[in-house]
């Protein structure tokens, strides 16, 4: 018995697929593109991956998002959403591929100022990536229909205007590299999503702006801020 009703289990639809995916823990990989690595003022290197985590609550399928309160620099992070049907620890690059269930398209939604200012701080991130519906996401295709994606177009426009482009095959660390890192790190497993990183071409968002998230397998994904 629970002292109140728990809340539901983030999930994502599945396209063609009546079920959905449950949302356990959501990796988000940092500057796996070596083209927005240098627009933050870095150089990117081969080193191990570095990552954060959002709430599952964040994942959001809604058309419509409140813009986020509290920042004067919201951007955008168009990213390849991986989605785990299996897991374990220190996983190999064969096992890391065959737990990959599927692929989506999703938005690193990103408070910049408060993430920087935290980060020079030497202060923890959350504040600038964890907020109500930070990760908007499209719905889950399943492997069996994408096969393994390495390559192909990611963009984002914005009211029509592209302002993100790259390809998948930029990526520093590709989805089965991404998965064996982490399982070296901490148990994976079912449900786990996996945002990828983002290429080039961040930039602010405004009340009102439409943004839609293109993907190579995947298809797109569109969400309006509200203001
Ligand atoms: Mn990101």
């Amino acid at each position: 018995m629970y002292l109140f009703e728990p809340s539901a289990r983030p999930a994502l639809t599945i396209a063609g697929d009546e079920r959905m995916f449950p949302i356990r823990q959501v990796y988000c990989i940092g500057r796996n593109y070596a083209d927005h690595a240098a627009e933050m003022g870095f150089e990117a290197t081969p080193e191990s991956p570095f990552y954060f985590l959002k709430p599952a609550e964040c994942v959001t399928q809604k058309a419509v998002v409140p813009f986020a309160v509290g920042t004067q620099k919201l951007q955008h992070e168009v990213e390849l959403v991986v989605a785990l049907k299996s897991g374990g620890r220190g996983l190999t690059p064969e096992q890391a591929q065959a737990a990959i269930a599927g692929y989506a398209v999703g938005l690193d939604l990103t408070r910049r100022d408060l993430q920087i200012k935290n980060r020079d701080q030497g202060r923890p991130w959350e504040i600038g990536k964890v907020f109500d519906d930070a990760a908007p996401c499209s719905a889950l295709h399943l492997v069996e229909d994408t096969g393994y994606l390495t390559e192909g177009s990611i963009e984002l426009l914005i009211n029509g205007e592209t302002r993100q482009q790259g390809d998948l095959n930029q990526m520093i660390h590709d989805p089965a590299a991404l998965i064996c890192y982490l399982s070296t790190l901490q148990t994976l497993h079912a449900g786990d999503l996996i945002f990828t990183g983002t290429p080039a071409g961040v930039s602010d968002l405004q009340p009102g702006d439409r943004l839609t998230a293109k993907c190579a397998g995947v298809g797109e994904m569109s969400v309006t801020l509200s203001d």
